[in-house]
């Protein structure tokens, strides 16, 4: 068949924009220039397409519009910069052994610090909402007794959730926008190779805590784990920075971590650590982190990140246990984390109001409804309820019983007041008549299932309803989130139990699979609807017959290897790219050899250091400590030294470079990017297939890939280009090419 061009080029294929003599200032995505393409669809629909065999392939526009202004992408691959080569010179195989300790130290470091904001934030929890319903209880009593005033008690229950919630939303929306959310979605896009603006900021982790310990005594449906996730997340990536410990002998050390590769192991290490400290499950906590992306791993990294994720979880126990050591600290723990929203929770108690006692065996069990007496407002207390005991402690729980009379408590009530881990925890040992029967699970989403248990056991008898609450809870989480190694295990340590492992896992995989037949699980829901260019663990099928020259981005915005500052200036104003190939001056329009990859991070410091030719020594150059120091936050506002990194995190001021911060001398001053460049990036032919460049960017970790043809460079390949191309196989309305 014939190719013809379905997209007019706006522009003669090969040209070239040159400025200044610096570099060409114009990109144009090959596709955007109505590539030649071997087999073509003449349906002209929303976006470029072409048809690979019989599949429709699309190249999506709209991931770049939303993302190219707030989205960085990381970089894991080794820089083997001359600077970089001269460092390691210096380093002796002794110096190799003790940063491996230390890695190991900051690793545990990871693990007991989350556990330490874990326990910070179940305190502060327990406290409030203990406080809460004392409050509440009081004036329930009071109005039991007296028959006043009978607005009052939801009317403070409702003014005191609105000012947590409030507080909560104002800083998440006002102060701290990625703070939103559950925090799940920023931690997979982090481990897929994605900076999301402020994820990782102190001050993001501040208003975190806060938002999650005022949304929870706000009495808002909101799990706790998946900011325990984000909150490991961010301790983790400050302790990879040295945050406070870059002084002294330990500086060396923690400069050598002090990349993205070592970040994102750190990130994925605080994300398990998260896990275990919301759920204590160590081992949960390590498949989440495996599960949910980490693209590279070995078995030294697995180990690294079970070990936090242990100490996490430890402490965290120990931790609690030694909070709770008198009586009134019990009667908090009693209460437990998770509250729902205060209205339903007072409305359902009141008016749906069963009650049920701890101590009937299951097969008698019938559910006995209190009714207030009218004439006195007191409870009547039918005889075949026996005294109230909490199952575990056996104190009795002076929450649960609400509307119900002395000797019995309201069920609904118990489901709310009780926190989250307990319910999970006694699912496995509930039986009829217990108030775990009806257990919440760690997401509100289970909360259905669960509800749904409630009303079904209201009618009728059922053998070991708490087992059956689980693997529901389970099958309707799977089928939310759709994680199924991680949650499996999360559930089996959860609950204590190995042998609900094959049922539970059983139920996550038929659940995934139903769920993914109909769209995507929610964390990529999530991340879809912010436009963040994830890659998947493997390129879309049957796309081999589409070319790298196919999805590159062209032409090329380059440098010379000496460039005039005033040229690079302009440069960066004028694009927005993060990583330049570095060429010799061509002729023609033609580049001449290719040199090397600068990245737009370190031209930032050349600048700001004024690493001029001109005043530097003969052969000079910015030593690696320097591009240390200014990792991660490039560019940003220089302080005084004590409080620079904190600042930066709290801040993020960037400084946009521009012509009139520097004088006209130094505009006609050049830089010498050649000690800098990494000299040997990863770089693929045009004909190279696309689901090749994919697995090479997405197995490696790489930030841009040069497409490079017979030494000249030809085209860049980012993550958006591999992102944008869909193939579009279910729709059944795919062009059918046309017959030779
Ligand atoms: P990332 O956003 O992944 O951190 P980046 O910022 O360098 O990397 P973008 O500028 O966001 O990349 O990429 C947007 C588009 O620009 C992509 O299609 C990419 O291929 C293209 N691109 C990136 N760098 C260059 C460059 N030096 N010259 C021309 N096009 C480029």
């Amino acid at each position: 068949m014939a190719a013809k061009k379905l997209f007019p080029p706006g522009q003669p294929r090969d040209r070239h924009y040159l400025l200044e003599g610096v570099g060409q200032v114009s990109n144009v995505p090959a596709w955007q220039e109505g590539l030649e393409l071997e087999v073509l669809s003449n349906v002209d629909l929303d976006g470029p397409k072409f048809l690979s065999g019989k599949y429709e392939v699309s190249f999506v526009k709209n991931i770049e519009k939303k993302t190219r202004a707030c989205v960085e992408s990381l970089n894991y691959d080794d820089w083997e910069s001359a600077v970089f080569l001269e460092h390691e010179k210096m380093l002796t195989h002794g110096y190799q052994i003790r940063l491996a300790v230390f890695k190991w130290l900051l690793m545990g470091l990871v693990g007991v610090s989350t556990a330490i904001v874990g326990a910070i934030a179940h305190m502060l929890i327990h406290t409030i909402v203990d406080f809460k319903f004392s409050l509440i209880k009081t004036y329930v009593d009071f109005c039991m007794v007296d028959q006043c005033m009978f607005w009052l008690p939801p009317l403070i229950w409702i003014l005191f959730n609105c000012t947590f919630v409030f507080v909560a939303s104002w800083f998440t929306t006002f102060v701290e926008p990625a703070t939103s959310g559950s925090g799940i979605p920023p931690v997979k896009c982090y481990l897929n190779g994605i900076k999301m603006p402020g994820f990782v900021r102190i001050r993001t982790l501040f208003i975190k805590v806060l938002g999650i310990v005022c949304s929870v005594s706000g009495g808002l449906a909101v799990g706790k784990e998946g900011p325990m996730i984000h909150t490991g997340a961010i301790v983790a990536s400050g302790i990879a920075q040295g945050l406070g410990m870059r002084r002294g002998s330990l500086k060396g050390y923690m400069d050598s971590l002090r990349d993205d590769k070592n970040r994102r192991e750190f990130v994925a290490a605080g994300g398990a650590a998260g896990v275990a400290s919301a759920f204590g499950t160590p081992l949960g906590g390590v498949l989440f982190s495996i599960e949910e992306g980490i693209s590279w791993w070995n078995p030294t990294l697995v180990w690294q990140i079970f070990l936090c994720a242990m100490l996490a979880a430890l402490f965290l126990h120990n931790l609690l246990s030694l909070y709770i050591t008198k009586k009134w600290q019990k009667v908090m723990e009693a209460v437990g984390v998770a509250a729902v929203t205060a209205l339903v929770g007072y409305g359902l108690s009141y008016s749906v109001n069963i009650c049920y006692t701890s101590q009937q065996p299951a097969d008698n069990f019938v559910p006995s409804v209190g009714k207030l007496n009218s004439e006195n407002g007191s409870a009547s207390v039918p005889e075949n309820l026996v005294k109230l005991d909490d199952l575990t402690s056996g104190h009795a729980s002076p929450y649960a019983q609400m509307f119900c009379p002395n000797g019995s408590y309201n069920a609904i009530a118990a489901m709310f007041f009780q926190s989250a881990e307990e319910n999970v925890n006694h699912w496995q040992h509930g039986h009829m008549g217990s108030q775990f029967q009806v257990g919440s699970s760690f997401l509100p989403s289970s909360l259905v299932q669960s509800g749904g248990d409630l009303l079904e056991l209201g009618h009728g008898k059922m053998f070991f309803p708490g087992k059956y609450s689980l693997i529901g809870a389970a099958a309707h989480l799977g089928g939310v989130v759709r994680m199924t190694l991680s949650l499996t295990l999360i559930l089996v340590e959860a609950t204590s139990n190995v042998k609900f492992g094959l049922p539970i896992m059983l139920t996550l995989m038929v659940a995934k699979i139903v769920g993914d037949h109909f769209n995507k699980g929610i964390y990529d829901l999530h991340i879809e609807l912010e436009g963040v260019p994830v890659l998947n663990w493997s390129p879309p099928a049957l796309l081999h017959c589409v070319k790298s020259r196919h999805v590159m981005s062209k032409p090329v915005v380059t440098l010379p290897p000496v460039v005039k500052l005033s040229n690079l200036v302009e440069t960066l104003a004028t694009c927005s790219h993060h990583g330049f190939p570095v060429v010799e001056p061509g002729t023609k329009g033609l580049f001449g050899k290719f040199l090397g990859l600068i990245s737009w991070s370190q031209l930032l410091v050349l600048m700001q250091k004024k690493a001029f030719r001109e005043v530097m020594e003969e052969g000079a150059h910015l030593p690696l400590s320097v591009f240390k120091d200014a990792y991660p936050c490039h560019g940003t506002v220089d302080v005084g030294y004590a409080f620079k990194d904190f600042w930066r995190h709290f801040s993020h001021v960037f400084i946009s470079f521009q012509k009139r911060m520097f004088s006209s001398k130094e505009l006609s001053y050049t830089l010498d990017l050649q000690p800098y460049l990494n000299p040997a990036p990863n770089t693929v032919s045009p004909e190279e297939s696309f689901p090749r460049a994919y697995q090479l960017f997405r197995g490696l970790g790489l930030r841009h890939l040069v497409v490079i043809d017979s030494s000249q460079v030809v085209g860049m390949i980012t993550r958006k280009d591999l992102a944008r191309v869909t193939p579009r196989m279910d729709k059944g309305n795919a062009p059918v090419p046309k017959k030779q």
